[in-house]
């Protein structure tokens, strides 16, 4: 499936090469200016196939790699090996404990009595295994059961409410944190048996969307997202009871996910070391683990397959930078959101284990939005303006522009970093990230090689600039500690 990208097209025209080419080095020499440099590099990573080998050997050999599990230190070991054949240093695994929560067998919901008729759902990561029935309580927005005052106990609250489609992504981050995140709970605290909400969706496929809602030590409800198609369902039995026409809806659910205990997880760390000022190190990467229905390609394989091809397209060109390159597989980023800020994360983890060494890192940033391509950059705040506008330069070409007004963040991982390492944004084009995000869909086949290669491109060229620079980035101001 392919997506439209001008963008994309016109810098392809622009570099007239064919994008599945052998890579081959273009010669450098080493005397040259560094946006020179970068340019090659960039020109280069356009033709490269790693970072799209990489990703189809990791998802078809692994699968899905739920945070803590076999699959995911499995696929972290292979990684290690992998990086290191690469031509990384100082590769190395670094573990943590985490509470593994995961899915027992499959799942069901359905709708008994009047209407009755299976659904598609999955159960929300940290919901309880358990089998409930009863009277399902429907809102139409989040908002609607914060507001109602009606008796939901030993009921089954349902909110129906969809998701905005956006290129940014806003939709997601409106509900994740709100109806996905709290409803659980917040049901369970009104007295309700089950909860059951509108995946988090942009698609009409008839796919549950997985995700974390907050835990609750084993002792919560069943909880679980259903299809979009299967939430319009629900909403036309409410339309028909509004009408007089319908009797109240019941629904059977069964979720077999449950916490397992204290394991570990690892982050994969493996650096470019910078032959000048190897103390300053700029970390990017993506993470590893994956929701347990797909194979994780667009979430987030193709994030660690990008930055690492990224730094290999220098690896290929012997290119050594000043500053130390650090990409990091993270492990552990699904189920432990929204919890945020702890060391059960990789992000926090590894913030914790670095701790002593981050006020000489100079940046981090992450991708983790998908394999589409890069539409926009955002930098952290530097009085260097002439080093903005050499990258705007190096990134016009692949279609890219600054967004200036924007405020950095990293990623999910990564940013456990903001308050004390600078951020900086690669931002891709996320409209159809959440028609395939937590689906059995996220594999290999959503992801298109050309947009892949500008990503690598945009990476690559940014790093090489950043990496070899004197200047300092600092922290936004509502970040500084
Ligand atoms: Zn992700």
């Amino acid at each position: 499936m392919k997506f439209a990208a001008t963008g994309l097209a016109a810098v392809l025209a622009l570099t007239a090469v064919p994008v599945m080419a052998k890579p081959k080095p273009a010669p450098v020499a080493a005397a040259m200016p560094v946006e020179d440099q970068a340019a090659a590099l960039r020109d280069d990573a356009l033709k490269s196939n790693v970072a799209y080998d990489f990703l189809s050997e990791l998802t078809t050999r692994f699968g899905p790699r739920p945070a803590g599990s076999d699959r995911e230190r499995q696929a972290a070991e292979w990684s290690a090996t992998q990086l290191k054949a690469l031509g990384f240093q100082n590769v190395h695994i670094e573990t943590f404990p985490l509470h593994v929560w995961a899915r027992g067998g499959p799942e069901t919901i359905a709708i008994t009595g009047e209407f009755a008729q299976p659904l598609v759902g999955v159960s929300l990561g940290g919901s309880t295994a358990g089998s409930v029935e009863g009277e399902a309580v429907m809102y139409d927005t989040w908002q609607a059961f914060l507001d109602s005052k009606a008796d939901v106990t030993g009921k089954i609250v349902v909110i129906l409410q969809s998701m905005a489609k956006a290129s940014n992504g806003s939709g997601y981050g409106r509900m994740s944190g709100t109806v996905r995140a709290k409803g659980p709970v917040e049901a369970q605290k009104r007295g309700a048996v089950g909860f059951v909400m509108r995946s988090l969706s942009t698609d009409g496929d008839r796919f549950a969307h997985a995700g974390a809602s907050i835990w609750s030590d084993g002792k919560g409800i069943p909880a679980m997202a259903i299809s979009a198609p299967d939430a319009s369902q629900l909403g036309r039995i409410e339309a028909l009871q509004k009408a007089g026409k319908a009797g109240p809806l019941r629904l059977q659910m069964t979720t077999t996910g449950q916490f397992l205990g204290l394991r570990t997880s690892q982050n994969v760390v493996a650096d470019l070391v910078g032959t000048e000022k190897p103390e300053e190190v700029i970390v990017v990467g993506g993470h590893l683990d994956s929701w347990d229905q797909g194979t994780g390609a667009i979430d987030d394989g193709a994030g660690i397959a990008i930055t690492m091809a990224a730094a290999k397209v220098m690896i290929d060109h012997n290119f050594k930078p000043k500053r130390t390159i650090r990409v990091v597989f993270w492990g552990s980023e699904e189920v432990s959101q929204p919890a945020g800020d702890t060391t059960e994360t990789g992000g926090g983890a590894f913030r914790e284990a670095h701790k002593s060494e981050l006020a000489n890192y100079v940046a981090h940033a992450e991708s983790d939005f998908g394999a589409d391509k890069i539409n926009n950059f955002s930098l952290s705040p530097t009085d260097d303006a002439a080093f903005v506008t050499k990258l705007g330069n190096l990134l016009y070409p692949l279609g890219i522009y600054n967004d200036a007004k924007a405020t950095p963040e990293g990623g999910e991982d990564s940013g456990a970093m903001n308050g004390f390492v600078p951020a900086f944004d690669l931002n891709q084009d996320g409209y159809r990230y959440f028609d395939t995000h937590h689906t059995p869909n996220d594999t290999l086949d959503r992801v298109d090689p050309q947009q892949l290669n500008q990503n690598v491109a945009a990476w690559t060229a940014t790093l090489w600039l950043m990496a070899n620079t004197d200047i300092r980035f600092k922290l936004p101001l509502k970040d500084e500690k």
